[in-house]
């Protein structure tokens, strides 16, 4: 059979796509340094825009992937055995509450998967993050936005009222990214309390371990009065292990079964596990993270506020900085070798700027004050 040589691929396939996915607009990374260093001939550029841990994972992480790298011919533990024994351990339960994915982004997918069909509605704080959108979008559920506050905090009645009797999932994020902005324990609860009994409720607490305000929202106390909640972690974060994709949920036992089944059986790699294995053991690398972030943290305040830019209080490890023209500050600083990330839906006017070392956030604000007074 002859191939009609004037129909080029894409018009072939294009029909063939389902037709939620053309909806979905691709999710755009943090530039990359080396792509910024080439693009305008920079020798030192400093990426403060994916929200890493610029210290790094603890080194006995290092020193266990190194011992590790001699068995990656062999398939990892699909169940992941011992890393979820260790997870549930920490958080004083058992390894049946704790699934494992290949990064947090993965779990959303999964979640995606399990709960959500054509017509579903799925409930998302609005800004927050995109993949909740994106996951559920390829499914062909509708996202219903619940904005927050006008200045950036959650508006708790609003996401009670986006409820409808088609809501299946909703998502919380706190801290939220990219605002930084948080709930606290009783606002959760009360979310909880108003809502019908089920629905399920992703708690996305990837920032978790940053907080240091007096009432973080303890999730697994939600999970114990067995409510279907979730709590969405990462190893991405404070633990530093972005590049080598980690996450994992808590929640009960035979709720997470359901998800289990959408889950490849070797999801997460031999590096992966044994990096978590070690960086779990090291709970004073963590706490030295929090307290070096606490202080980034204060660095932007104090520079900010003499600088006369607002900003959002936060309890994560970025800051939303109010800059006029977001996108026009995120090129003018890269330009000067300083990567940050704009262009969040409903934020125009800002930039997110990730905590980065003393140096990394001294030559940050340098660069801010240089575009923004220009
Ligand atoms: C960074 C981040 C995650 C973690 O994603 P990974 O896939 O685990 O790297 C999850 N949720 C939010 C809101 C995040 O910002």
């Amino acid at each position: 059979m002859g191939v009609d040589s004037a129909l080029p691929v894409v018009d072939r396939v294009r029909p063939l796509v389902r037709e939620n996915l053309h909806a979905i607009a691709p999710y755009v990374p943090g530039r990359p340094i080396a792509d910024v260093m080439s693009e305008y001939g920079l020798q030192d550029v400093v990426k403060l825009a994916s929200n890493e841990n610029p210290w790094g994972p603890s080194p006995k992480v290092v020193a266990a992937l190194q011992h590790a790298l001699g068995a990656i011919h062999r398939y990892p533990d699909g169940a992941a055995k011992d890393l979820r024994a260790a997870i549930a351990s920490q958080h004083g339960l058992q390894p049946e509450s704790v699934l494992v994915s290949n990064g947090s982004d993965e779990m959303i997918k999964m979640l995606s998967e399990t709960f959500l069909d054509h017509g579903d509605e799925v409930v998302v704080p609005y800004p927050s993050f995109a993949q909740y959108s994106s996951g559920a979008m390829v499914m062909g559920a509708t996202i219903v936005q619940a904005p927050l506050r006008e200045n950036l905090e959650y508006d708790i009645e609003a996401m009670v009222k986006s409820i409808s009797p088609r809501t299946k999932l909703v998502y919380l994020c706190t801290p939220n990214n990219p605002t930084g902005t948080w709930l606290t324990h009783e606002q959760v609860r009360y979310f909880l309390d108003q809502i019908p009994q089920n629905i399920v409720v992703a708690l996305d607490e990837a920032y978790l371990e940053y907080v240091t305000s007096t009432d973080p929202v303890r999730s697994l106390e939600f999970i114990r009065e067995g409510r279907p909640v979730l709590s969405l972690r990462t190893f991405s974060k404070i633990y530093g292990l972005a590049g080598l994709r980690l996450g994992y949920a808590l929640g009960d036992p035979q709720f997470l079964a359901f998800v289990n089944q959408v889950r490849e059986p070797f999801n997460v790699n031999v590096l992966a596990q044994t990096a978590a294995l070690a960086a779990l053991s090291d709970q004073e690398h963590v706490a030295l993270i929090r307290e070096k972030n606490d202080q980034g943290r204060k660095q932007y305040y104090e520079a900010l506020d003499q600088l006369g830019i607002s900003y959002c209080k936060t309890q994560a490890n970025f800051i939303l900085v109010n800059v006029g023209d977001g996108l026009a500050i995120f090129d003018a600083m890269q330009q000067l070798g300083v990567i940050v990330r704009a262009g969040f839906a409903g934020l125009s006017q800002y930039v997110r700027i990730s905590i980065g070392t003393t140096d990394e956030n001294e030559r940050c604000l340098q660069a801010l004050e240089a575009v923004v007074e220009r």
